[in-house]
């Protein structure tokens, strides 16, 4: 009895002094895992993603960058057990009020060796692109402090290079501004669509034949989307059979290796935002006449 409590507290020695052996001992070979890191260079005023920059991280054929935006959210936790299980790190782009109201979210992603981000503080919904140049900076700063406060208790001491635009809606000046606070700007090579209406099956379908076309890229997920946190473990597990490797970002200060895109390259996101946009416009418009026709009635309801 003794001799084995003997060999039990060496082991336990053993592996709190080395937290290497015991990650991989934790992550056994029939895990997916994350194959390596890449270094991203916040100075570099770097925009990334072919779906709406023509270049992208320099990523080898069957490598992926697994991206969670919208969080913290209750599927979350659920997000977070799946990655846990198969030992891979993804980069979550955080909404700064979301982050505010669970920071304990935030606090766990870092813990579990995974990337935060930034995605704005309030994810408004007629874009930063629609707001003011001030507010749109003002909602970024903000959303960059809570995001902060929450993983680390402070401001600053830890800078994140890694921001997404909420929609992909950028604008030349705000793309300037947030590589000028040091950070890249992320957008994705393919995304699941998980926004729309669909069964966990027909989401893992979807995102698998993109990646399939694609072969590789820095995919979007939303961890505020729950058939997106049931249909994980299965993509996961098919990333492994199918033999892809997890790519996790970190912070880094070399010089980020990137791709540039084919002479062909088009935006996929610039179309759609547009579209978006002209919509919100349209509404906006709509409700301006309809409200300067009938001031009365706008009174009634105060
Ligand atoms: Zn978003």
């Amino acid at each position: 009895m003794i001799q084995t409590l003997h060999i039990l507290s060496l082991a336990a020695a053993v592996i709190a002094a080395c937290p290497v052996a015991m990650a991989a001992a934790a992550c056994a070979p029939d895990k997916l895992g994350t194959a390596r890191e890449i270094e991203i260079n916040g100075s570099e005023a770097l925009s990334l993603g072919l779906q709406s920059y023509p270049r992208t991280l320099d990523l080898k054929d069957h490598e992926v960058v697994l991206t969670f935006d919208d969080g913290p959210a209750e599927p979350t936790p659920q997000i977070l057990e799946a990655l846990k299980r198969e030992c891979v790190q993804a980069t979550f782009f955080l909404i700064g009020k979301n982050a505010k109201e669970m920071p304990h979210l935030v606090k766990r992603e870092i813990e579990e060796g995974h990337t935060v981000g930034y995605h704005s503080m309030t994810h408004p919904d007629r874009t930063l692109r629609l707001m003011s140049l001030a507010e749109a900076k003002a909602d970024i700063d903000a959303g960059i402090e809570a995001v902060d406060m929450a993983a680390f208790g402070k401001v600053g001491e830890h800078p994140q290079p890694f921001f997404r635009f909420p929609g992909f809606a950028d604008t030349p000046e705000l793309l300037n501004y947030v590589h000028s606070r040091g950070m890249a700007v992320l957008g994705s090579d393919l995304w699941a669509s998980d926004w729309r209406k669909m069964t966990p099956q027909e989401e893992l379908k979807l995102v698998l034949e993109r990646l399939e076309k694609e072969k590789k890229g820095i995919v979007l997920f939303h961890d505020n989307k729950p058939v997106t946190a049931k249909m994980l473990p299965d993509f996961l597990r098919a990333l492994k059979e199918r033999g892809y490797k997890v790519v996790h970002l970190v912070s880094g200060s070399g010089t980020t290796p990137i791709e540039e895109a084919d002479a062909d390259w088009k935006s996929t996101t610039a179309p759609i935002v547009e579209k978006i946009l002209k919509a919100k416009q349209h509404e906006k418009h709509k409700k301006e006449t309809r409200d300067k026709a009938a001031p009365e009635k706008e009174h009634e309801g105060m």
